[in-house]
């Protein structure tokens, strides 16, 4: 082991070393901007040396630059999850405490039978699938590719991983594995949407929008009342509001506003993942895609997804409606149901040729 003093002076000697790149041969004192130029060479030349290849490109140059950013999105974003999903848990709690205690009873007290029925028919079935949806969304697997040697058709090797990537296939730098059909990490279900609970993560979604939407809608002129009477508190004098009509006024008035502004960014969500399944692609695939049109079309060809299987289709596969009658008890109704395809291994519709094929 070499004494501090020793390892100094070493850097010291490497210091000097770099700042006199250059032999002077016949250098003239007077001329500094030759002396700067040649050292800015050096230094540039110096810096490529250390990561300079062909491929480099300014994808590159700002992976570098983000690199401290993605460590900490690697390392804390787990942890973010879990304050996540404690928020999507305590905000949903929050919004059924009052739809029973304050929604409920002016429903039940001044609707008309027929829709006192449907909305506690319709509420609770949203309840239900919501409920459902989420809890299956984030405590199901996305699916891995296999870790140990098998036949399974692959398109590229994991540097990560080190194992073999089979087609859809995509590395999660959050979850640290590689995960079957990706389609992105959600941190509000603390895990990735990939093959196996893509469906369950998509039909949260629908059920999220459409049940805050009712509860929006239903608590319209509540809120209006609320709004009003909460106005009229600064008047003098005083309204006298009792504490359980304060306590109205305010739950209502944080029920519509936290409800409307979910249905309207959850719910333009929805619509960009709906059209993504329409076009038979992930959100993953959609950045790959891009490039490829781009690139093809320089190329004078056509770009054709090799995983668009039409737009009913493309659904079906989705949701794994195999038989009419799945649409009721698969779509609209709680079901585990496992995909019918294994992630490992996609057909391709016999419209491409070979050719046309390409690893994404
Ligand atoms: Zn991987
Ligand atoms: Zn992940």
């Amino acid at each position: 082991m070499r004494s501090w003093r020793w390892q100094i002076s070493r850097i010291m000697r490497l210091c000097l070393w770099w700042c006199r790149p250059c032999p002077k041969r016949g250098g003239r004192p007077g001329q500094p901007q030759k002396r700067l130029n040649e050292l800015w060479s050096y230094w540039k030349l110096l810096l490529k040396s250390l990561y300079f290849n062909s491929l480099t490109n300014s994808d590159t140059y700002l992976d570098c630059v983000f690199e401290p950013v993605y460590w900490i999105v690697d390392n804390v974003t787990r942890w973010f999850g879990v304050v996540f999903v404690g928020l999507v848990i305590v905000l949903t709690s929050s919004v059924l405490v009052i739809v029973y205690l304050f929604l409920l009873p002016v429903i039940l007290n001044t609707y008309p039978l027929p829709w006192i029925f449907w909305h506690l028919t319709y509420g609770h079935w949203l309840l239900v699938m919501v409920v459902f949806h989420y809890y299956k969304a984030t405590t199901t697997s996305p699916g891995h590719p296999p870790q140990v040697k098998s036949d399974t058709p692959s398109v590229s090797m994991c540097k990560k991983c080190i194992v073999p990537k089979p087609a859809r296939t995509h590395h999660c730098s959050i979850c640290n594995t590689c995960i079957l059909k990706m389609d992105h990490h959600c941190p509000w279900l603390n895990n990735c949407v990939g093959h196996f609970n893509h469906r369950y993560f998509f039909s949260f979604c629908v059920y999220m929008t459409m049940g805050c939407m009712y509860c929006s809608v239903t608590s319209k002129d509540m809120f209006i009342e609320a709004y009003n009477a909460i106005e009229s508190y600064y008047q003098t004098p005083p309204p006298l509001f009792s504490f359980r009509e304060r306590t109205l006024h305010k739950s209502v008035i944080f029920l519509w506003v936290l409800t409307s502004s979910v249905a309207i960014a959850l719910g333009g969500l929805t619509l960009w993942h709906a059209i993504l399944i329409t076009r038979g692609e992930t959100s993953v695939e959609r950045h790959i895609n891009k490039k490829e049109i781009r690139r093809l079309k320089e190329m004078g060809r056509v770009f054709r997804n090799p995983y668009h299987y039409g737009k009913i289709n493309n659904w079906k596969v989705l949701l794994g409606v195999e038989e009419t009658s799945h649409w009721l008890t698969r779509v609209f109704l709680p079901s585990s149901h496992t995909p019918c395809e294994d992630g490992l291994v996609w057909e391709c519709p016999q419209a491409l040729t070979s050719r046309d094929l390409m690893a994404i």
